[in-house]
């Protein structure tokens, strides 16, 4: 498959801003069986998007608006070694479908939402569930639950320009069992809801990274866990925390 690019913004430094005070970090993502990286935007997670979820962590169903919240550059990895935190605070894993967005699009109307997919990658928000569930109490904002360094692994990304992803079973197992299973189908806002309605709010850009929500049976990570997660169609991803 081949992925029409702007080449002019793929190389490096001939449209750096020259007056930088200093070298702004590159955050990016591997693509499979493709020489180019992707540069990351903004990354997006969609809350409570599977039913049994909802319901696994005492929440309402809500189907009439999504709510999402934010996670920093930094906070995704494709290294299958991961630092486990210094303050856990029950760090907990939550596999997902990651789109990531391949054309600019604002207010995208839901049957032209295809369009703007590149791909996807099998991804794990991790969180920090103590932390949450303070925040939550509190009504305060979830960014140091969710948002800290190398909180979102994802695998390589599968090309899949203009294909939505309607189906397609996801799994995560830790240290060989299995704990969360599902299938993408039961999501209450599909990639092109979530695509549609998070443009009315935000333009979306080229490496803009959408995470999808998580199946029931989210649970403990532990120091030297292995956790194997995998999306039918999408891929794999394997993460041992040390
Ligand atoms: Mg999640």
């Amino acid at each position: 498959m081949t992925y029409q690019v702007n080449h002019r913004q793929l190389l490096n430094g001939n449209n750096m801003k020259d007056n930088f005070l200093f070298k702004p970090k590159n955050h990016s993502i591997k693509i499979l069986n493709h020489k180019n990286d992707i540069p990351i935007g903004k990354i997006f997670c969609v809350g409570r998007n599977y039913p049994k979820h909802a319901e696994e962590m005492n929440e309402p169903i809500e189907r009439d608006e999504p709510f999402f919240f934010s996670k920093p550059p930094q906070s995704i990895t494709q290294e299958t070694l991961i630092s486990y935190p210094n303050n856990p605070n029950n760090l907990q894993h939550e596999v997902e479908l990651v789109v990531v967005i391949g054309l600019e699009g604002k207010e995208i109307q839901l049957k032209e939402s295809y369009k703007h997919i590149l791909g996807y990658a099998v991804g794990i928000d991790l969180t920090k569930r103590e932390l949450q569930k303070i925040a939550k109490a509190n009504s305060k904002p979830w960014d140091l639950s969710k948002g800290f360094d190398n909180s979102a692994p994802i695998s390589l990304m599968k090309l899949n320009q203009n294909i939505l992803l309607r189906e397609g079973k996801i799994e995560l197992r830790l240290n060989g069992s299995i704990k969360q299973s599902g299938n993408i189908s039961e999501m209450i806002w599909p990639v092109d809801q979530l695509i549609s309605y998070l443009s009315n709010f935000i333009t979306l850009y080229p490496g803009d990274i959408i995470f999808t929500g998580t199946p029931a049976g989210v649970g403990k990570v532990l120091k030297n866990d292995k956790i194997e997660a995998w999306i039918e169609g999408v891929g794999n991803l394997e993460v041992i925390f040390n």
